[in-house]
């Protein structure tokens, strides 16, 4: 019906949640919205927080060094909440792993 391409594709707003964005859209032509996940989990994928948790955690460091290496990369920090929240989520996996 609608002649609609990625030039009417428009950004609304952006959901952050830690290094996790969802970017929702709004096609200008025909009012379709959609979202967009800048990191994708599933039961056998961890995702970008957890993942950039455990590599923190396994160099010995934590949520002061994590958030330093976003600074100095230029993305925003990750909430205390969150890191801990994920932390705990990340010790658990490891204690099930343990042999
Ligand atoms: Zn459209």
């Amino acid at each position: 019906m609608f002649d609609c391409n990625l030039s009417y594709i428009k950004i609304v707003n952006e959901e952050k949640a830690g290094l996790n964005s969802t970017f929702n859209m709004i096609c200008q032509m025909c009012g379709a919205k959609f979202q967009v996940k800048s990191s994708k989990a599933s039961e056998s994928k961890m995702d970008i927080n957890e993942e950039v948790v455990a590599g923190i955690m396994s160099t010995g460091a934590g949520y002061t060094q994590l958030n330093t290496v976003l600074c100095h990369t230029n993305i925003p920090p990750m909430s205390l909440r969150r890191y801990q929240s994920t932390h705990d989520k990340v010790c658990q996996w490891w204690e099930k792993t343990a042999p």
